[in-house]
């Protein structure tokens, strides 16, 4: 770079930057190589290394790669969202996002690639295990507590994948087609959450394109709805390699292309250099890097360390929290009763519980630094149980000798704990399912135990729903244990003898058939497009609007002991909604219970699901014990996205606030009536009579307008006149042009 270029793109906000050389600044917006970011040493600041992942550190020193292939440090490996999120406790979310910057100070990482928020639109992709839910508001206060707690630790976070990346087929290039208020609604709205309450340090562009547009050069997404609309003030990292041309995406508002692309470096220059580019994008990237490496460095501490077995302790809570109880007819807890002192003990069958899935595959693989599986901690607690493989997780063994070893372990069993599952190369980044089955082989080892011993519990680890045979369906007892992280094996352990009560719930709703997934006839598209053709209607939301059977609906969760909701009132608050509940533990036990409060608008002028959640808190309580439970539902909460507004908006009208043990099983209820804000719109002569009578005083006016035209007399020409813009009444009505411009002016002039 010559003497003269320099500092032509200076903004002069920031000394630092003005400092900086245009090669300097281009520089800062690349990667210095796989994880590592350049520094400004003349500005004194390292570059600094930023690291997968959501659910525990993948800090790679050897040769960096994004697959999880090569080996990374040891690290917690915390339950995956997929667990997280089914604890719904942001102070559960909070705890491993704080242990997880510990984790990262230790090893000098500046910013965690986490956490994951796409919604699980079809229980499909091949990436859920690493999301939260299907639904925006539970993964928004998920990932609002992640962040938030992650960066007072000094760490910072980049959520992904903004946005629209909802499958893995074809991740690099489809095209997703989607309407402004799903848009909104549905897949920005927990981004919107965690940029406007937490803002993140930095986040994730997506592969994908949206509207036509690569995301990492998506202007409307990158620069208007992140920056304009939520203000946000991080940069914003590229997924690793969704750049595919610097210079339009710097344009854009892309900020750091990761990992090192020298050839982009060069695009960039020359883009810079030709005029091409505007220097004031150059030097908001550069800016916001800048920012970044300084947060990183104030953190950064030489002695950082952290107590692996705290962390642990740590992880296990989080796996004991996420376990769902999916059925129970009073088969749980167990009893703890050792395996020697009895003729007939319980038996352990199933490969998962002794080579566990603890986690998925893909860039989020953590090595963990310790495992208990679920066969040891169930020996730890009932002596020597003993146990059968029935299948092998990795297939490639001879199934059916396993299957009559186990059966005739089962046969002299009192009581059976089956692990049944997905393996590990099913569910992966890259790549999405192909169906919601329990592998063949499974489901056949199930039907031979149950026919020699009608006391199995199963015990299920996968990351993102599968279809429950009718056999699945009925066994004794049923725990949904998805994917646990490193510690899951103890907390199952826990669970099976009731040293815990379960008190997970589902984040995702477990349909009967893949079919009836609202999203199954659009999933995943094809050459290069997908059409989110269910619009709102995703997860329970489609499923309630529908009336659609279910296996198990969002929300549930059984528990060992029993609670009873009470009393619901909800009022107007100075924000929005408060509702309050009173809960009691109705049983013998202590236990958690997660109180969800879901909204709907019964006279809504839009489209709404039948219900959404809009709040949730978690209570424990001893048994007898009750507490009055208060949710504040903010009005960003009721705000439905206003295509006539381009805004959100809150309706005016009466909402209804349902609260319950799940989207399914609600136990009170009550109303408001709010104000709402909408804008009043102005009449024009594309407005029809029927928007008209909205605006205050337009069906007075209107009423005069229409007062004595024959028109107008005859009922059902008068139901037709309702859809008619006005300006059409010249000659379909006969009325002069200018009384129509003069009735307009009327109401407008209100
Ligand atoms: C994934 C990201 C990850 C990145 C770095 C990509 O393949 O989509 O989630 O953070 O690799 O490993």
């Amino acid at each position: 770079m010559s003497e003269q270029t320099e500092n032509t793109t200076a903004t002069g906000t920031d000394p630092a930057l003005a400092a900086l050389t245009d090669a300097e600044k281009i520089a800062l917006t690349g990667g210095a190589d796989f994880w590592h970011t350049h520094g400004a040493p003349s500005a004194g600041l390292p570059g600094v290394m930023v690291t997968d992942g959501p659910h525990g550190l993948r800090a790679q020193q050897g040769e960096g790669d994004n697959l999880g292939l090569n080996d990374s440090v040891p690290a917690t490996c915390f339950p995956p969202a997929v667990g997280l999120a089914a604890t719904w406790s942001r102070e559960t979310a909070a705890a491993v996002a704080r242990a997880i910057a510990k984790e990262a100070l230790a090893e000098g990482v500046a910013v965690v690639l986490g956490p994951g928020m796409n919604i699980k639109r079809s229980p499909l992709c091949g990436r859920n295990f690493e999301y939260f839910s299907e639904d925006p508001h539970l993964t928004g206060e998920m990932a609002v507590a992640y962040v938030t707690a992650m960066q007072e630790q000094g760490v910072g976070t980049s959520v992904k994948h903004y946005a629209l990346n909802n499958q893995e087929t074809d991740r690099m290039r489809v095209d997703v087609s989607v309407d402004e208020r799903t848009l909104h609604e549905i897949y920005l709205r927990a981004f919107r959450a965690v940029v406007t309450r937490a803002q993140p340090w930095t986040v994730m562009c997506s592969y994908n394109s949206v509207l036509g547009e690569l995301v990492s050069q998506n202007r409307f997404l990158l620069t208007e709805v992140l920056r304009e609309q939520w203000g946000y003030e991080g940069l914003v990292i590229s997924d690793w390699g969704a750049v595919v041309d610097r210079p339009r995406s710097v344009a854009a508002g892309l900020d750091l292309q990761m990992p090192a692309d020298p050839g982009a470096e060069e695009a960039l220059a020359q883009a810079l250099a030709d005029g091409e580019i505007d220097p004031a994008a150059v030097d908001r990237a550069a800016g916001l890097v800048l920012g970044m490496l300084r947060k990183g460095r104030a953190a950064h501490d030489e002695n950082a360390d952290y107590d692996a077995e705290a962390h642990h302790r740590i992880a296990l809570e989080a796996a004991r929290r996420a376990i769902v109880l999916l059925t129970n007819n009073g088969i749980l807890p167990l009893p703890e009763e050792r395996a020697e002192a009895t003729d007939r003990p319980l038996a352990v069958i199933g490969d998962f519980a002794a080579t566990p899935r603890y986690q998925g595959a893909g860039s989020s693989h953590v090595n963990p630094t310790r495992l208990t599986t679920a066969l040891e901690a169930i020996r730890g607690i009932a002596g020597e149980v003993p146990f059968a493989r029935g299948f092998a997780a990795g297939g490639a063994e001879d199934d059916d000798a396993l299957r009559a070893e186990a059966v005739e372990l089962a046969r002299a069993a009192g009581t059976v704990v089956l692990f049944l599952g997905l393996g590990e190369d099913v569910e992966s980044e890259g790549y999405d399912r192909t169906d919601m089955e329990l592998p063949a082989v499974q489901e056949r080892l199930l039907e031979d135990v149950l026919a020699v011993n009608d006391r199995v519990v199963v015990v299920l680890s996968n990351g993102s729903a599968i279809r429950l045979s009718p056999t699945l369906r009925s066994v004794p007892a049923l725990l949904e244990a998805w994917l646990l992280g490193q510690a899951g094996g103890e907390a199952t352990a826990d669970v099976l003898f009731g040293r815990v009560s379960p008190s997970g719930k589902l984040a995702e709703t477990i349909p009967l058939h893949l079919l009836d997934v609202p999203s199954a006839l659009h999933f995943p598209g094809e050459h290069g497009r997908v059409a989110y053709g269910e619009g709102l209607f995703v997860g329970y939301r489609g499923l309630d609007a529908r009336g659609t059977e279910v296996a198990f609906p969002f929300g549930h969760g059984l528990s060992y002991t029993s609670f009873e909701h009470s009393e619901v009132t909800a009022r107007t608050a100075a924000d929005g909604i408060a509702v309050e509940v009173t809960v009691r533990n109705t049983g013998e036990r202590a236990g958690r219970e997660v109180v969800q409060v879901y909204v709907s608008v019964p006279g809504s002028r839009v489209t709404r699901a039948p219900r959404e959640l809009k709040g949730f808190a978690d209570v424990e309580l001893e048994p007898g014990a009750s507490q009055r439970v208060r949710i504040d539902i903010p009005a960003a909460e009721l705000q439905h996205w206003s295509t006539r507004a381009g805004a959100w908006v809150v309706e005016a009208g009466t909402y209804r606030v349902e609260v319950g043990a799940s989207s399914r099983d609600l136990r009170g209820s009550a109303e408001v009536e709010l104000a709402g804000d909408e804008p009043v719109l102005e009449a024009t002569l594309s407005s029809t009579p029927l928007e008209i009578a909205e605006i205050p005083g337009g069906a007075e006016k209107l009423e005069q307008l229409m007062e004595g035209t024959p028109f107008f007399a005859d009922p059902e020409l008068r139901a037709m006149g309702e859809q008619i813009p006005v300006g059409r009444f010249t000659g379909l009505a006969g009325f002069p042009r200018e009384q129509i411009q003069e009735f307009l002016d009327a109401v407008n002039a209100r």
